[in-house]
């Protein structure tokens, strides 16, 4: 069987990954040049994905890369007060260390055959067994997998659905080289995840592997058109830091030297996702996985759905080699409702956080006694 997977992120290449330990070839078709191409982001909290990873024979060396200590976490109000410390010890299992995306995104690499990912492929189209490539290169499928991301164009074979503006925007600043630079705020963001919520506002700070502070300023409620309405210039970063400052008017003044370390990165991220509990018709010769499946609120379990629908998509295809549509009906029964259970939690996660005691509403949340 030929399978053609569009989109080399976490998903598309777990697939590759679990069809080679199967025996079965696959070709990865990405649009981007190179696996250097794109700066892959920041750090990934991986809980249930490590199954997918240890269906694919990767669980030690994962374990070698991740970062237990980036299980530490602080969860703060506006005004300063401290509502929850957890700082990881030693020896605590690594239920949910962090990773960084490149260093996960290159292990997935690293463990096919050589020419399994055909740069600089960019999808355009696909029918009746062919699909075509935006310099109008085609190849031949027997099945074609979407796992081509958030805004997928694969996904049109398929529903019409399309990832709705969430209320919710994010702009991405953050610090470099913070233990060098600014050795206070490194010790206050401490060696995880360090977050602020209330207002209708976030700030979530992280640490990544290479010592950069990345920072996400979360502002709810808010328009699709609010990065033109905001009065950020991102054009002129120290103006647009300035402005940043402003609209977190009343908050603690750490949390305001926090954005005033930042360099000259400043990122509009409008927060995007699928109607949940998306399905559609199987179709025998056409699949999707990852964001392109179920983009879902960014609280944690994208990257994880991302790597288990590879990982079971593949363990499917290997348990009916003969039989592709069959394999692609198990396969979509499982991942509708896993997938549908862990969006509904991100609903209502996205949901608590944009109440005015944000804080207060999660710490009930995962501590409810
Ligand atoms: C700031 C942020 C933090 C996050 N943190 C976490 C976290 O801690 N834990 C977690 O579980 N999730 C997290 N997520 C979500 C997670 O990153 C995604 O859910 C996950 O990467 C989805 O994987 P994927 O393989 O479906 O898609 P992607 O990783 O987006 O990969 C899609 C690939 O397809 C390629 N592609 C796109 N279009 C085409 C085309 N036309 N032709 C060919 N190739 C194409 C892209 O270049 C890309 O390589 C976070 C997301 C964000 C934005």
């Amino acid at each position: 069987m030929t399978i053609a997977i569009v989109g080399a992120g976490l998903g598309g290449l777990a697939l590759a990954r679990v069809l080679h330990v199967n025996g079965i070839d696959a070709v990865v078709y990405e649009r981007e040049a190179s696996r250097e191409a794109r700066g892959q982001g920041g750090m990934l909290d991986i809980h249930s994905g490590q199954q997918a990873l240890r269906e694919a024979g990767l669980i030690d060396r994962f374990h070698e890369i991740a970062r237990g200590e980036g299980q530490d976490m602080k969860l703060l109000e506006p005004d300063g007060t401290l509502l929850l410390q957890e700082d990881t010890p030693d020896d605590a299992p690594l239920d949910r260390p962090e990773v960084d995306r490149a260093d996960l995104r290159d292990l997935l690499l690293d463990s096919l055959p050589e020419h399994t990912v055909r740069w600089g492929h960019a999808y355009e189209s696909a029918e009746d067994g062919v699909v075509r490539f935006t310099d109008g290169r085609s190849a031949a499928y027997d099945l074609l997998v979407g796992a081509d991301g958030a805004n997928s164009r694969v996904r049109a074979l398929l529903t019409d659905a399309r990832p709705a503006h969430l209320g919710h925007n994010v702009v991405e600043v953050g610090i470099p080289d913070i233990d060098r630079t600014h050795p206070d705020l490194a010790a206050m963001v401490g060696r995880g995840n360090y977050w602020v919520l209330g207002d209708g506002k976030s700030l979530a700070a992280q640490r990544n592997g290479d010592g950069r502070v990345r920072i996400g300023l979360g502002f709810y409620n808010t328009a699709e058109d609010w990065f033109e309405t905001s009065g950020i210039p991102f054009d002129d970063p120290a103006a647009a830091r300035a402005r940043l400052i402003e609209l977190l008017s009343g908050w603690d003044p750490r949390f305001i030297a926090l954005i005033e370390a930042c360099d000259d990165l400043v990122v509009p991220r409008p927060i995007t996702a699928l109607p949940l509990g998306l399905t559609w018709e199987p179709a025998p010769d056409v699949t999707l996985l990852g964001d392109a499946a179920h983009l879902m609120p960014p609280v944690g379990e994208g990257a994880n759905m991302a790597l288990l629908d590879g990982a079971r998509l593949g363990l499917a295809l290997a348990a009916h080699p003969d039989d592709i549509p069959t394999a692609v009906k198990e396969y979509e029964r499982e991942m509708f409702e896993r997938t549908g259970a862990a969006a509904r939690m991100s609903a209502r996660i996205q949901e608590l956080l944009t109440a005015p005691d944000a804080a207060r509403k999660m710490l009930a949340f995962f501590q409810p006694d």
